[in-house]
């Protein structure tokens, strides 16, 4: 059985190093493992989706991922809420499941994962402040991506 039924991402500092296209540490081995075990993948970015793709493309890891949500063609971009609901409605769900996480490591991150009903999971390996994500409704937060799993066991 999945460990959930799905996962979002955001892009920049938690798929990728801040301000890069280069992968996270770990990332690519939890996105790889996480779409074996079945799991729906979403990314929720606030980059340009085309520009999502390209990076996920060069990661490798496009094929992994059904739903890529972010800035349109015409740089309209309604806030990182909005782009969660369109990436879920990517994996077509109006409303996640329960245990649904949603990584990320901004605040505003964690703001659309708690108003969406995800579970808010902040990421600290590009550098973001544990107590600030805390801070926005994250229950939990990840030094490695391989951490992931844990929180999938119960
Ligand atoms: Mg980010």
């Amino acid at each position: 059985m999945a460990p959930f039924p799905a996962v979002v991402f955001d892009l920049d500092g938690t798929l990728t190093l801040p301000g890069t296209s280069r992968p996270a540490p770990g990332v690519v081995a939890l996105v790889e493992g996480l779409h074996a075990a079945g799991v729906d993948l979403a990314v929720a970015t606030s980059a340009s989706t085309a520009v999502a793709r390209r990076v996920l493309d060069d990661l490798g890891l496009r094929g992994c991922f059904a739903a890529v949500a972010g800035r349109g063609v015409d740089g309209r971009f309604e806030g990182k809420e909005a782009v969660v609901g369109e990436a879920l409605l990517g994996l077509g769900l109006t409303v996640a499941a329960p245990g649904t996480p949603m990584l990320g490591d901004a605040p505003g991150d964690m703001a659309a994962a708690v108003a969406h009903g995800l579970v808010p999971v902040g990421v600290a390996w590009s550098g973001a402040r544990e107590d600030a994500l805390r801070a926005a409704g994250a229950t939990a937060v990840l030094h490695r991506p391989d951490e992931l799993w844990a929180l999938g066991a119960s």
